[in-house]
């Protein structure tokens, strides 16, 4: 096969550009490094069946080449961070709007095969946990910039599915839920590399909130095994699926002690409220647990990497390259 990962220069597209080199496909990477990095596809380069180009999506000319020659596209370029997203909105939903846009447009002239990358971020403020594929969104204002990256993501759906049934453009959407693993940086302000860098520093582990609120990390080369596994399944066309790992929730007060006990650090635990890490009244998702009940039914997926090992390994990560602290 070959395959076009757009964002493959990112955390999530790297792992799966490995992957997918690994078991003998072609893969072209297109990235404009905006907050993916070359380091991350630097051992891939030398594969002859390894190409990119650093470039945006919604470069039409390029995006369009690049599509010609795949057979299935993984979209996964967009802007990503929650901390990002609050401090650049307008890039935030033009780059996710625009971006997903061009793929499809470009996809729909050869009918390719797209696998969207959305997000649990859709499912918003809801409670209603396990969230289930069909279960309503909940989103908060428009005068909160944070559910920006979630309608955006939602946008984005509707757009894949509107293609898919009035165009017949087979496309796969995978909602993805806290992905974690190697590689990922705490630039962007996603919680375990953050933690385990505060931790490896003797800094405060900075608590957002009153850490109350509850996440499920998933490794991510279950997340790649996932996205891979829908991307070659007809069944999946068509459909949303939820990509986690529902063996264990863990609030943001226990991981950030977790954290601490497997560092051995002797950093403090502090908490720090939401308008002083983000902005004046910021809402949070208060919890985030995903029903796997519909990608365990079409191809037996399993999370296979429990938290302990996540964190591990991304200790080792963080311990292996003193740089990367
Ligand atoms: N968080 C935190 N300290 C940090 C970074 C994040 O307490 O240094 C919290 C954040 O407010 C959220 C959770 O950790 O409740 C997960 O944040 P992340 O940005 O990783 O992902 P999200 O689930 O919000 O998309």
């Amino acid at each position: 096969m070959k395959a076009l990962i757009t964002g493959g220069a990112g955390f999530l597209g790297s792992h799966l550009a490995e992957a997918l080199i690994a078991r003998g496909d072609t893969v072209y990477v297109l990235d404009n490094l905006s907050t993916g990095s070359i380091e991350n596809i630097e051992h891939l380069k030398s594969d002859r069946r390894f190409h990119y180009a650093i470039d945006s999506v919604t470069n039409e000319p390029v995006a369009a080449e690049l599509i010609d020659r795949v057979d299935v596209v993984f979209h996964l370029a967009a802007a990503v961070g929650v901390r990002l997203i609050v401090e650049s909105p307008v890039n935030t939903i033009e780059t996710n709007v625009h971006g997903t846009e061009m793929v499809l447009k470009l996809a729909n002239k050869k009918k390719k095969k797209v696998l969207v990358a959305s997000t649990s971020e859709v499912y918003g403020k809801s409670e209603d946990v396990p969230f289930h594929e069909e279960a309503d969104l909940v989103m908060g204002p428009t005068s909160k910039g944070r559910w920006s990256y979630a309608c955006s993501k939602a946008i984005d759906e509707f757009l894949a599915l509107a293609y898919h049934k009035e165009k017949h453009l087979p496309v796969v959407i995978a909602r993805l839920f806290n992905t974690v693993g190697p590689r990922q940086t705490g630039r962007y302000g996603m919680v375990v590399p953050n933690f385990v860098k505060q931790a490896l520093l003797g800094h405060p582990i900075t608590v957002y909130g009153d850490g109350e609120q509850s996440r499920c990390f998933t490794y991510v080369t279950d997340v790649v095994g996932a996205l891979v596994k829908p991307a070659d399944h007809e069944g999946a066309v068509g459909q949303v699926f939820n990509i986690g790992n529902d063996r264990e929730e863990v609030t943001i007060r226990a991981l950030a002690q977790r954290v601490k006990e497997r560092t051995k650090s002797a950093s403090e635990v502090v908490t720090i409220p939401y308008d002083k890490a983000y902005e004046s009244g910021f809402e949070d998702m208060p919890r985030r647990v995903p029903d796997l009940g519909k990608i365990r039914a079409l191809v037996g997926y399993e999370p296979g990497v429990h938290l302990d090992e996540i964190l591990d390994r991304v200790i080792a990560y963080f311990t292996s390259d003193k740089a990367r602290v």
